[in-house]
């Protein structure tokens, strides 16, 4: 199940970056100077499962530079498959030591996704947060493909070093890879729900939930509309446990 390369590791046709958070960070480093954009996609267990039926999510998610598991149904299912995954890379944490980098380095964020004005609080936040950004710009997600061109011209016009795409799976991610070759910045992140946070409109899980593996808990409970997309969670599981009983075999 496992890549040639010992850095990767394939979960249900999903290559995860074995990598920690410095790691993790360095790779992103490594686009500032080879231009980009570097692509980068944090997939859940929510996300690998969706991309069985949706290929182009499937493509998306693969074709991405750095690919690093979000989540701690990930890290369980590495465990089954018998590979480590040096913990979970959640992508808020991963967002957040991203956006610290850019402040030491006075690099400037683009930030598209939300409903409307969420970006522009999250920027808010970001300013306070990490005082060395520059805010190259702002918009939220809900545009259709016909629009797409227009967004692009107004991020690639902004100048914008790091591009955070906080539209959720799998808009963000198909969003990134057919948009790549058309985008000018150095780094494209997909951040799911990040900017609502920022944006202090969703609260993430206290820290001693997200240490013990349990903020999907969290959310569940703060956000029970999720019950259904969360239902995949214990199928998952399952698939991967089906599928090393089946490598087993062989
Ligand atoms: N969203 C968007 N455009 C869309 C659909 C969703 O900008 O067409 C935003 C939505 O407002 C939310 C984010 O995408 O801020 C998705 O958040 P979700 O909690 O689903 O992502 P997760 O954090 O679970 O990946």
């Amino acid at each position: 199940m496992t890549s040639p390369s010992t850095q990767k590791i394939k979960i249900m046709g999903i290559l995860l970056d074995r990598v920690d958070y410095d790691r993790a960070l360095q790779k992103i480093e490594r686009f500032l100077e080879t231009g980009g954009p570097g692509v980068i996609v944090t997939p859940n267990a929510e996300i690998i499962m969706a991309a069985r039926k949706n290929e182009k999510l499937k493509e998306a998610v693969n074709g991405a530079d750095l690919c690093f598991p979000d989540g701690i149904g990930v890290v369980l299912a590495a465990r089954i498959i018998g590979k480590s995954l040096y913990g979970r890379t959640a992508g808020f944490d991963l967002m957040t030591q991203m956006l610290d980098m850019a402040a030491r380095r006075n690099l400037s964020v683009f930030l598209l996704g939300g409903k409307p004005g969420v970006a522009e609080e999250a920027a808010g936040s970001i300013k306070v947060k990490f005082p060395g950004i520059k805010i190259a710009g702002t918009h939220h997600g809900y545009f259709d493909e016909n629009g797409e061109g227009q967004i692009i011209d107004m991020i690639n016009k902004s100048g914008a070093h790091i591009l955070l795409v906080a539209m959720g799976a799998p808009k963000q991610e198909i969003f990134m890879i057919k948009n790549r070759n058309k985008l000018h910045c150095s780094i494209a992140m997909g951040v799911g729900g990040s900017l609502d946070v920022l944006a202090g409109r969703v609260h993430r899980a206290p820290v001693f939930m997200q240490k013990a593996g349990l903020e999907w808990l969290y959310r569940l409970v703060t956000q029970p509309t999720r019950i259904k997309r969360m239902s995949v969670l214990p199928l998952f599981i399952i698939d991967v446990i089906l599928d090393r009983l089946r490598q087993n075999k062989l």
